[in-house]
């Protein structure tokens, strides 16, 4: 019983110490407004940002991300309006958004006679506690008659340590449809072993913090050097994220990373754009 009062005090506590922020900053909670308008007015769309497979730059993969386009406050990026949906259930609609969007466009690439490559998308630490997490994309892959082999999800640490128990399984029923999953932003974060051990994962996504300049910084080298060496010898592949030069490009080559993503190869594009660059590759790559 003490414990339910325990619980609920925090609760409180929470609840008041997130009313005093928002309170002290009423551009947020218009912002938040704004973002619930925006999922039923249709402000919400998916780029798709290509990976590829760093020695032979053949299309590997892709990543989704959002693009929030307001009509007065024109485009906001999803680094100001992703944290401010995790701060309540709103991530959850997004997150729901993405996954249908995401299947939806899959399945139109399909129809229009292209062999798409996987399409990752993000999710979120609320998403991942979530009960039927894997039943939602079960139910949009069977909705579009798509294969789990072409969706693919990226986590974060710090997505992953609120509920780890909870958000393994859901990882591991996702596996169970056939979906990859990437560890996203390698190295910003905890990086702990525990994750790489427990979690059904393929790949890890080293962050650009650790790319950018990599090819002028020997200390940065020799850090992403021990990272690919330890994904790999826990046999997960590895994806160097924001890649902007070619000569990032050819060390990261040299450092043995698997895949390259970033402004170099191809920028975030709209999928019309996205099916060009699957047609002009000629279909899919096996997934690994
Ligand atoms: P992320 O998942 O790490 O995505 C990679 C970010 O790096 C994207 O920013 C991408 O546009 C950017 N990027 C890619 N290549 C380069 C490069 O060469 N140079 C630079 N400077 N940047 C590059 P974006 O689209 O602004 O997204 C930011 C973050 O917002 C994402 O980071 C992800 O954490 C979150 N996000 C985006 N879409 C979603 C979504 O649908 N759901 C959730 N939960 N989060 C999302
Ligand atoms: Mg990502
Ligand atoms: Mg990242």
């Amino acid at each position: 019983m003490s414990s339910m009062v325990d619980d609920s005090a925090l609760f409180s506590l929470n609840l008041s110490a997130e009313l005093a922020t928002l309170a002290a900053d009423p551009e947020l909670i218009a912002l938040q407004r704004r973002l619930r308008e925006a999922l039923l007015q249709d402000q919400l769309s998916l780029v798709f940002q290509p990976i590829f497979d760093i020695h032979g730059l053949r299309l590997h993969s892709a990543e989704a991300l959002l693009r929030w386009h307001h009509p007065e406050l024109g485009d906001v990026s999803p680094a100001r309006f992703i944290p401010l949906a995790e701060r309540s259930d709103l991530i959850l609609d997004l997150g729901r958004h993405v996954l249908a969007q995401a299947v939806a466009q899959i399945a139109r690439w399909q129809a229009q006679g292209l062999e798409p490559v996987p399409v990752a998308i993000n999710i979120s630490g609320a998403e991942l506690k979530q009960e039927g997490f894997a039943r939602q994309i079960d139910e949009a892959l069977q909705r579009h008659g798509v294969s789990g082999r072409l969706l693919r999800v990226e986590v974060t640490e710090h997505g992953l340590i609120s509920d780890f128990a909870r958000a393994t399984d859901n990882l591991r029923a996702a596996g169970e449809l056939g979906l990859g999953v990437a560890l996203d932003d390698f190295g910003t974060g905890y990086s702990s072993f525990r994750y790489l051990r427990h979690l059904p994962m393929h790949a890890l996504k080293i962050d650009r913090e650790f790319v950018a300049g990599v090819d002028r910084d020997a200390r940065d080298q020799r850090v992403v050097r021990a990272m690919v060496a330890m994904a790999h010898s826990l046999r997960l592949k590895v994806i160097a994220e924001g890649v902007e030069t070619e000569s990032e490009l050819i060390t990261l080559r040299r450092l043995h990373c698997d895949y390259v993503q970033g402004f170099f190869t191809g920028r975030p594009m709209p999928p019309a754009d996205f099916a060009a660059l699957l047609a002009s590759q000629g279909g899919a790559t096996a997934p690994t």
